[in-house]
């Protein structure tokens, strides 16, 4: 089994960014693409901040950090589109929470990387084996899903699809490790776990918020005090972004065939205001950008 050297990231969102910080402190040469060119430039701005950060709380020295960052190159559709990451030897997708978006990106991936790379998606819920009936190698598709703030969270869940094969489970826990994850077998059923439990809670929380049990932030309060939650549901649901809550409750929804995973009426009108968490600077509540 060859050795992963060079990782692609495809999206610099939230997660991708993460991934691809993640990836280039852990040596491998890096390369995120995005098709928004703003969406990279912030991307871009947001490890200069977090490495330098890292470095004045003497987490990690200058030369490492400058070294890091000399190993991300980032990609728009300007500098070579997605073709410029076809030397990764893994793709780690990180785009929009839509599995039709993402079979196309997966269909696509396929036809450009046709010998043992590791095709990964960070999906949150989408079924792999679903993404990976869009290829025609399904046995080198698999779930890599790590959690937000990604330099900062352990867990990687690992979702086998029904085709991927063992090399590529094994080769992909062997990239975890190395990125100095943790990485826990889950298997493929909508949700996964980490999704399965969290998000019914997070929506059972705007239920709570709609029918007056109490105001956000005493919601926020009870399930800290109470649960010991390091923060609470509504606070969480804007940290994730509200239309990836919508949209994986859809998925638990249709993936799982029952109605009580539906979103919340109030979560789905703050997304359609436009209002979804940290990253448009107001969800639940209000965000300094
Ligand atoms: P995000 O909205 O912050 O970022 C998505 C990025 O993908 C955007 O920059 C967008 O421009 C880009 N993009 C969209 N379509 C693209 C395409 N076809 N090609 C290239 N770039 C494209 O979203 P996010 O929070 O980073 O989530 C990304 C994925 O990670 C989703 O599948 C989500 O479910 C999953 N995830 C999210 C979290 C979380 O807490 N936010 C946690 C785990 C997994």
């Amino acid at each position: 089994m060859s050795e992963i050297q060079r990782v692609g990231v495809i999206g610099a969102g939230q997660m991708g960014g993460g991934i691809a910080q993640v990836a280039a402190v852990s040596g491998f040469a890096t390369k995120v693409y995005d098709a928004s060119s703003d969406a990279l430039a912030r991307c871009r701005a947001l490890h200069e901040k977090l490495l330098a950060r890292a470095v004045e709380k003497g987490r990690m020295s200058q030369e490492d950090a400058e070294a890091a960052k000399g190993r991300i190159q980032y990609v728009d559709d300007a500098s070579g589109g997605l073709d410029a990451l076809s030397d990764s030897d893994v793709v780690i997708e990180a785009i929009v929470e839509d599995a039709e978006v993402k079979r196309d990106l997966f269909a696509r991936l396929s036809k450009m990387f046709t010998g043992d790379q590791i095709l990964a998606t960070n999906t949150s819920s989408i079924s792999i084996t679903e993404i990976a009936a869009a290829t025609d190698c399904p046995e080198r598709v698999i779930g890599m899903h790590f959690f937000n703030p990604v330099p900062v969270m352990k867990l990687v869940e690992v979702i086998k699809g029904l085709a991927t094969s063992e090399d590529t489970t094994e080769r992909t826990i062997a990239l975890a490790t190395k990125m100095g994850k943790t990485p826990v077998p889950a298997n493929d059923r909508a949700g996964f776990v980490s999704n399965r439990v969290l998000m019914p809670m997070i929506n059972e929380a705007f239920y709570a918020w709609m029918e007056g049990v109490a105001e956000p932030e005493h919601i926020d309060e009870i399930m800290k005090l109470g649960c010991n939650h390091p923060m609470g549901p509504l606070r969480l649901a804007d940290f994730i972004g509200l239309d990836t809550c919508v949209h994986i409750m859809d998925v638990l929804a249709d993936g799982l065939n029952d109605e009580r995973y539906r979103a919340c009426p109030l979560l789905k009108q703050l997304v359609a205001a436009g209002r979804l968490g940290d990253k448009s600077g107001r969800g639940v509540y209000e965000h300094a950008r």
